[in-house]
């Protein structure tokens, strides 16, 4: 026998999948040159030159087993450290190693602190949309249910009436993602404090934690000067889940981590649920070499410029033809309004000028269309003219 559950995850790609597969069998038609993927948020920023130094330099000095070794399940304590210093160098927290499980990357934190949260069948996770569309995956997998808060389509910060409502006795835990993938929104400090207080007083209603799992893969990926609030700061009960996929441009090595701030209510028992679902997920001991990477790269950060062009270009020509979209603060999507008011309408449309926009309706928001702008300048700059055409031709 085989489960079903599986069997359907594993061959059913994730719509965005699908458009990049198309975008790869259509490029051995037209020529790669022709084809407008925005599918992917596959980093376009070359890793920083200190993690590339840092690889080599490990590599040649450090005694091959030392480095491809295991590691403790939770990470090497150094690296654990070197995070714990940053964070508390960045947010005046007091954090220490054991603090932090290092994880394979964001997937690997969510899906470890949802196994940890979802208590018994039929917990909800609460998602504000848009959202990642894997959360559903990962929450329904471990026998949790996925309850969506509907997005705000004006500025998508939160919708606290609709949240209120979401959040009730079966509430294990509510995710948040800023900056934030599909929209490029960074949740303001006062929608962070009126989160909050909302989280508190659902909690002393229920006699138990409500925790926030906080999913932060772009923290560092913020513009025009935008700060981008910590949340353990604003709420004791809330998980990070990060990742350096983005911010370092390593989305193929697997490397991030789970934080669990010694304030939140069951900080221990927590740590260790995390620690037990890592376990028989097979995340324990995050590849030795990008652990070693981290414990000297903690700090760098990423070099912001070619993002920032690229969001100006597009957001200037996009709307300047007539598109409409909440103007993008951080990560490196858009999130557009979908000419005609379906994503899935206009996305096929598009396709019929190579120009691959990936529909809203995964991320909860059916009217609209990410476009990942973390591609070349010069493909943004070919693809004006196909964004127009797709624009013009279009009818309702
Ligand atoms: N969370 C969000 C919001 C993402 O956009 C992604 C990846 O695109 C992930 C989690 C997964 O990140 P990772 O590749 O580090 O597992």
């Amino acid at each position: 026998m085989i489960s079903d559950r599986m069997y359907t995850l594993g061959s059913n790609r994730s719509v965005i999948r699908d458009l990049f597969e198309y975008g790869n069998e259509r490029a051995k038609v037209v020529g790669r040159e022709n084809i407008y993927d925005f599918s992917l948020g596959n980093p376009s920023v070359p890793a920083p030159k200190e993690v590339n130094d840092a690889i080599v330099d490990i590599v040649n000095s450090v005694p091959s087993t030392a480095v491809h070794g295991y590691t403790s399940a939770q990470g090497s304590e150094k690296t654990r450290r070197a995070i714990a210093d940053d964070l508390n160098a960045r947010f005046g927290t007091a954090y220490t190693p054991a603090n932090l499980y290092i994880s394979c990357g964001a997937a690997a934190s969510l899906v470890s602190t949802l196994r940890a949260l979802i208590a018994e069948p039929g917990a909800e996770i609460v998602c504000i949309a848009p959202f990642f569309p894997e959360y559903r995956c990962f929450i329904e997998a471990n026998g949790g249910k996925c309850v969506v808060v509907p997005a705000d389509e004006a500025q998508f910060q939160i919708d606290f009436d609709a949240l209120e409502s979401a959040v009730g006795k079966k509430t294990a835990a509510v995710i948040i993602n800023s900056p934030n993938n599909p929209s490029g929104t960074v949740y303001s400090a006062e929608t962070i404090e009126k989160l909050a207080a909302l989280l508190e007083k659902k909690s002393e209603e229920n006699g138990r934690a409500v925790y926030l799992i906080s999913d932060e893969p772009y923290r560092e990926l913020v513009y025009d000067g935008e700060r981008v609030p910590f949340p353990p700061l604003y709420y004791k009960n809330t998980v990070v889940c990060y990742s350096y996929s983005k911010s370092l441009s390593l989305p193929g090595e697997r490397i991030g981590y789970v934080l669990v701030p010694d304030e939140a209510e069951d900080a221990k028992r927590l740590y260790a649920a995390i620690a037990g679902a890592a376990r028989i997920c097979g995340y324990v001991c995050a590849p030795s070499l990008l652990q070693q990477v981290i414990e000297r790269c903690a700090a760098v950060r990423p070099d912001l410029e070619e993002y920032i062009e690229n969001r100006n270009l597009l957001y200037q020509a996009l709307t300047e033809i007539g598109y409409k979209c909440v103007y993008p603060k951080g990560a490196f999507y858009m999130f557009v309004e979908a000419p005609g008011g379906d994503g899935n309408v206009f996305s096929a449309h598009a396709k019929k000028y190579d120009l691959l926009l990936v529909p809203g309706e995964s991320f909860g928001c059916k009217k609209f269309l990410r476009i990942s702008y973390c591609v070349s300048g010069e493909m943004i700059r070919r693809s004006i003219p196909a964004f127009r055409t797709a624009f013009e031709t279009f009818e309702a």
